[in-house]
């Protein structure tokens, strides 16, 4: 029976009264034949279980080698060492699992790099940097459904498999049953997905909101938080293939009461870590703080990591419209020196080093853009009066670009379906889209914060490959 078991981060928050206590987890280190360091993942700080020298005869000692799993039962006592408060007085240890030393891939005395880590992502959650960064995945993902449970918001779980491919939000992965080999085919040489699995061709979702505006016209509110699928063949350092996001999609709600809420949610999340894995956050800034060392001074954050979110959730996120963004960068010093290695001039799809001046050279922090030209939007986005732009918004953050993006969805019938024509987007396939606009519309609005770019943003790490347990990018799917 294992569940005596007490995890490391309750011990060591324990008042040591010589209790008896069993600790099971992987070995980080072994000093002396006497002192071995145990995690069990749930912080990043280990237990010093201290073996009385002669306890273990030379065969259990030569064990205790680095990962190695263990079962110590002991008493805990005050720690007579420095660094820790209270120690585990072994009365037994019992060797669960060994690890060859020699055979073992992960030697922490070398401080792996993340490049390297990547390569065996099967271990790398027992590095100090992983745990940090995966239990605050797991705050964050946490605190996403406690934000909009206390707001009264439904979760929904929309369809990973799709058959509309309108929306065009990215390139799309199919999915069908079909042999490779020989599929039917129809007269005009065609592939007949009549035949296919669901008589239809079919697509992983690359985004669930048009499922979300069904839910939210009868619910009011509701958000989704599930994989995406985009068969993007960029290979940034922002981008997966499969990632997660957050979709909340408001009835009632125009592009202002959007931008609030997206504001008021990325600044909730934050809180929460803050709260709840100060740990956490303290390693991963030291972390960082190491890390960008080796880089030149005028690449260096100019502010730590936990003094940055501070400063995220103690200010008012910058709202700015396209046509302002456009002039900041028109008038910058970078523009006029030909930095930009991308044209600037209104009507462009902002390209990442412009969304990067915006917010880490100009403002200094988050910016909220809103009336993008619909030319460069989905046809779903609201028109302005203007009859240029659409009430679009994307979030940008420093040091990520891009972390949210969403609209004040056209409500009006006849507009979207002009629109629609324009895009040359068939109105027969959307019919059911269509019919909320037909049957009580409202005006309403909703976005897409992707969940890896908001755990890289509050962890400090660059990669967003460092942020998913399993990364999914062009030519690697390992694991
Ligand atoms: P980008 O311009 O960065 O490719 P996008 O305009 O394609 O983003 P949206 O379609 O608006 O993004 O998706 C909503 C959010 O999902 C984005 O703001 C971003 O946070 C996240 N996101 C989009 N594509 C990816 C991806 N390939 N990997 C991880 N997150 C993504
Ligand atoms: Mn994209």
């Amino acid at each position: 029976m294992f569940n005596k078991r007490v995890k490391v981060k309750d011990l060591l928050a324990s008042e040591p009264t010589g209790q008896e206590v069993t600790v099971m987890g992987w070995v980080r280190g072994f000093r002396n034949n006497q002192f071995i360091a145990v995690n069990d993942g749930s912080t990043n700080n280990n237990i010093q279980v201290v073996v009385e020298l002669g306890m273990l005869d030379e065969e259990t000692q030569k064990r205790i080698t680095q990962s190695a799993s263990i079962k110590a039962v002991g008493t805990l006592i005050a720690s007579q060492g420095k660094g820790q408060k209270v120690e585990v007085k072994a009365t037994s240890i019992e060797i669960l699992g060994d690890c060859d030393a020699e055979k073992y891939p992960l030697q922490l005395k070398n401080r792996p790099s993340l490049e390297y880590l990547r390569e065996i992502a099967h271990l790398r959650f027992r590095t100090n940097t992983f745990g940090a960064v995966f239990r605050v995945r797991h705050a964050l993902a946490f605190a996403v459904h406690k934000f909009f449970n206390e707001k009264g918001f439904v979760y929904m779980h929309t369809p990973i498999v799709t058959a509309s491919d309108a929306e065009g939000a990215g390139e799309m992965f199919r999915v069908t049953t079909l042999p490779f080999d020989n599929p039917p085919r129809n007269e005009d040489g065609t592939i007949n997905f009549k035949e296919d699995f669901f008589g239809r061709s079919t697509n992983l979702t690359v985004s669930g909101q048009l499922e979300g505006e069904l839910a939210a016209t009868a619910f009011s509110e509701i958000y989704t938080f599930g994989p995406t699928f985009r068969a993007e063949n960029s290979n940034t350092a922002r981008h997966l293939a499969e990632f997660w996001m957050i979709e909340p999609e408001m009835a009632f709600y125009d592009i202002e009461d959007n931008q609030n809420l997206a504001e008021e949610f990325i600044k909730y999340l934050i809180r929460h870590v803050m709260e709840h894995n100060r740990e956490d956050l303290e390693f991963l800034t030291q972390r960082l703080a190491e890390e960008e060392k080796q880089l030149p001074q005028d690449k260096r954050s100019e502010m730590g990591l936990i003094e940055k979110l501070e400063f995220v959730i103690n200010n008012d996120f910058e709202r700015i419209t396209y046509t302002e963004a456009i002039d900041i960068l028109l008038q910058s010093p970078a523009y006029k020196k030909k930095k930009f290695q991308y044209e600037v001039k209104w009507g462009i799809d902002m390209q990442s080093e412009h969304e990067r001046y915006l917010v880490e050279k100009h403002f200094k922090k988050p910016v909220i853009v809103t009336g993008y030209p619909k030319e460069i939007k989905a046809f779903y986005m609201r028109q302005n009066d203007d009859g240029k732009t659409v009430a679009a918004m994307d979030i940008l953050a420093p040091g990520i670009g891009e972390i949210v993006g969403g609209s004040q969805r056209e409500e009006r019938l006849d507009k979207l379906t002009q629109r629609m024509e324009e895009m040359h987007i068939p109105a027969e396939e959307l019919w059911w889209y269509l019919d909320t606009r037909r049957y009580g519309t409202v005006p309403h609005a909703g976005f897409g914060l992707g969940f890896e770019r908001m755990v890289l943003f509050v962890t400090g790490m660059t990669n967003i490959r460092d942020v998913i347990a399993f990364p999914r990018t062009p030519k690697n799917a390992e694991f």
